[in-house]
């Protein structure tokens, strides 16, 4: 309808479809690093090493129908996990519209460009190496500041 908000600014997490729910992940792909959390603070860091399921070249996930089931450590997205799930990037489409703050400019969403997301530089598509590839104690050595780096 024209005039109407769009469907992100007009419904709450809860009240969103399963598709209108899918469609706004920007595919960005940071949720699915590797982080390591500082047992003392609990302060958590991102890696630049994907989870085994990731397609390190061109991005997304491999399984991604059966993710939970192959990958437990996958993170499940509901309204309630965005609201309690501090580590999300803060350029996280469900972490914004949780926090009450709108898409970024360069969502698909909002570009009508499925590949806004990488043209913008906020994929880790290409600039990551597989968690297959890695030995757990060299984790500490690739450490990476995303949200410095986009
Ligand atoms: S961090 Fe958020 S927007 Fe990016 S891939 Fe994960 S769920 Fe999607
Ligand atoms: S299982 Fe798939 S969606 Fe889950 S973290 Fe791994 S690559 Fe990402």
């Amino acid at each position: 309808m024209a005039g109407q908000k769009p469907f992100w600014r007009r419904k709450t997490l809860e009240q969103l479809t399963t598709q209108e729910w899918e469609s706004l992940c920007d595919h960005c792909g940071l949720c699915c690093l590797v982080k390591l959390e500082e047992e003392d603070t609990g302060t958590i860091h991102y890696t630049r090493v994907a989870c085994a399921l990731y397609d390190c070249e061109n991005g997304g996930c491999t399984a991604y129908a059966e993710r939970h089931e192959r990958m437990p450590d996958c993170l499940q997205l509901t309204p309630e996990s965005v609201r309690r799930i501090s580590w999300l990037p803060s350029t996280c489409a469900y972490r914004r519209l949780a926090e009450g703050r709108d898409l970024p400019s360069w969502h698909p969403l909002v570009t009508g460009d499925p590949q806004s997301t990488a043209r913008a530089g906020r994929s880790i598509a290409g600039r990551v190496i597989s968690e297959r590839d890695v030995d757990v104690e060299d984790l500490p050595t690739l450490l990476h500041d995303w949200e410095d780096d986009a």
